[in-house]
């Protein structure tokens, strides 16, 4: 089949590229100029593990290409597929503007029937509202279908060319022919439902996935304070098949370019129909507070934060991505220098779409893990990427002025800790200081 793929970013590209993988013609559209130069000299302008590799072979294997002239692309293809992005506007609605501009776009360039294909996550309404835009500049016949993406930055590849299942939203029946028969090579779990329902899978999905890490995340407080471990917890909650063991690790709280903007927007759905979604603002409310766990640790470990400095391990939202959008290090760091901390912060792929974003000066960017730890009165790991999990701890000991560390992300065992001299301090687990685990005095049996 014939496809355009409007949008090149973690989604656009990701989908465009698989689906040029499965024999596709792709034609992949965006209109940030550098980002076409840069894709048609060869180069990726995001991390995505194998991504490189697979745009490469599929270059030149003829099958995709890269343009910023989207009448163009519109024109030869069958299929037009969104994936532009809808951020957040101040107040937690959606921002569709990127997302009506294009349907004017494609409105105009029609030329003969195309299936929409809209994977950007909108709000319920979205698509009939770009089925009237598009059709306010076209005679030509059109459907407009809602096909929600469930990727993972980090595992976005793996995640596109296997899906758990694929959502489809539309009445028109020839539309539906068209995009199942692209995507069944992927999956035989094909679900059609129409457009409303599947615009609202995609935000109850992740609002779900959100509940779960904050639910989490408030347990691992609690065990804190009742002397339990919440890995413990977890590993006993998640063999059980009602509630399952994903998106139950404890840690700083979720962040990315999904679930906070996501959980928002679905607030503000919700609000507009005179409903208040209660339990998802609980969520966000705690994501939010999670965060600054590790200030809370951090004083009550070296008591004064002024003119400490501070190591930090980890920028990008999750490990795997470059991805910096929303993630707790942000405010964490800001924080930090607030209090008068000196910061040294390193991240293996994400430090410079950090620091374009943050815009202190005063923070140190490390080229290495080792420049980040050395010679700070305590390390924080906000994000677990293998490379700090990969480090022994007797290293960072030595690297340390003092052995202070923050894990965020629960990336060590126990048994790693004993016998060490770290004040150890994670999150829903007991601390452990030289080696000992801290019982909580105030229970007795
Ligand atoms: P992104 O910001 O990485 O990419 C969007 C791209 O669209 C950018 O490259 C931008 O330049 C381009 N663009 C904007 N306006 C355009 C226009 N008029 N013409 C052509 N190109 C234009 O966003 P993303 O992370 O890929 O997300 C896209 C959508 O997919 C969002 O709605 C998001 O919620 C959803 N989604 C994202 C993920 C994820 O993990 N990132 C997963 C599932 C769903």
């Amino acid at each position: 089949m014939r496809l355009a793929v409007i949008g090149s970013g973690y989604v656009g590209l990701v989908s465009g590229v698989c689906f040029s993988e499965l024999g596709n013609e792709v034609i992949c559209v965006d209109n940030a100029n550098e980002k076409i130069e840069l894709l048609n000299s060869g180069e990726v302008p995001i991390y995505e593990k194998g991504l490189k590799e697979l745009i490469s072979n599929n270059v030149k294997a003829g099958r995709l290409s890269f343009t910023s002239d989207l009448t163009d692309a519109v024109r030869s293809s069958q299929i037009i597929i969104i994936a532009v992005g809808t951020p957040s506007l101040p107040n937690g609605e959606a921002n569709l503007a990127y997302i009506e501009q294009v349907a004017q776009e494609i409105g105009k360039s029609m030329n003969d029937y195309k299936v929409i294909m809209v994977k950007s996550t909108v709000p319920v309404g979205t698509n009939e509202k770009i089925a009237a835009i598009i059709r306010s500049y076209t005679n030509n016949l059109f459907d407009v279908v809602s096909v929600p993406e469930f990727l993972r930055e980090g595992t976005a590849i793996i995640d596109a060319m296997n899906p758990d299942r694929i959502i489809i939203g539309t009445t028109s029946l020839r539309a539906a022919n068209l995009v199942m028969e692209l995507h069944r090579p992927l999956t035989d779990q094909i679900i059609i439902t129409d457009v409303r329902s599947s615009e609202m899978i995609k935000y109850a999905s992740n609002a779900f996935l959100a509940t779960k890490i904050s639910f989490i995340n408030e347990i691992a407080n609690i065990c804190e304070k009742v002397g339990a471990d919440v890995q413990e917890v977890a590993k006993g909650m998640g063999t059980d098949s009602r509630i399952g063991s994903s998106f139950l690790k404890a840690g700083i709280g979720y962040g990315g370019s999904c679930f906070p903007k996501d959980t928002q927007a679905l607030i503000q759905i919700a609000g507009q129909m005179d409903y208040d979604f209660k339990l998802l603002k609980a969520v966000v409310e705690v994501n939010r507070e999670q965060r600054y766990n590790v200030i809370r640790k951090l004083e009550e470990m070296l008591g004064e934060i002024e003119d400490k400095t501070i190591g930090i391990w980890g920028l990008a939202f999750k490990p795997e991505t470059d991805d910096v959008r929303d993630a707790p290090a942000f405010e964490i760091i800001e924080t930090l220098l607030k209090l008068g901390a000196q910061v040294k912060a390193y991240d293996p792929i994400a430090s410079r779409n950090f620091e374009k974003n943050l815009n202190r000066p005063e923070v140190k960017y490390c080229t290495s893990a080792m420049e980040a730890a050395e010679n700070a009165d305590a390390l924080c790991i906000l994000t677990e990427w293998r490379e700090f999990i990969d480090i022994p701890l007797s290293i960072i000991q030595n690297w340390l002025k003092a052995p202070n560390l923050i894990d965020g992300r629960n990336i060590y065992r126990k048994e790693d800790l004993e016998e060490t001299p770290f004040a150890y301090y994670s999150i829903g687990r007991p601390k452990m200081n030289n080696g000992v685990k801290e019982t909580n005095s105030f229970i007795s049996f």
